[in-house]
């Protein structure tokens, strides 16, 4: 499953920011997610609660924000808010998209409790 190796991955990163900065009481992390990465949000913290079971950060919240994503319409240029759900140019109705941002999943934050 997609997600579960992004959580994966992203457990490696906190495990190296936290060693690197020293960091005692890491309580959430902050996960930004592009509406056009393919990455189910809910899934993600499902996962997240399963890879982080039995390891140091077991208690570590995951916090999950959405990016909205745009496409450009290769027909007529067309820049909008894309919806995976209904993949249309909303300006001359073309399919032929190919997405500007919002593709992407990044570590925004680690936050530790004081
Ligand atoms: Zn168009």
């Amino acid at each position: 499953m997609h997600e579960l190796g992004i959580c994966d991955a992203l457990l490696k990163m906190l495990r190296n920011v936290a060693e690197e900065e020293q960091l005692q009481n890491v309580q959430s992390i902050t996960v930004e997610v592009g509406t056009l990465s393919g990455v189910v949000p809910r899934f993600l913290s499902d996962c997240w609660q399963a890879v982080i079971d039995g390891t140091e950060f077991a208690a570590v919240d995951m916090i999950v924000e959405t990016v909205e994503g745009e496409a450009q319409c290769i027909e007529c240029g067309e820049r909008f808010v894309a919806d995976l759900e209904r993949l249309r140019c909303p300006s001359c109705g073309g399919n032929k998209l190919t997405p500007v941002s919002g593709t992407d999943l990044t570590l925004k934050e680690i936050l530790e409790a004081n």
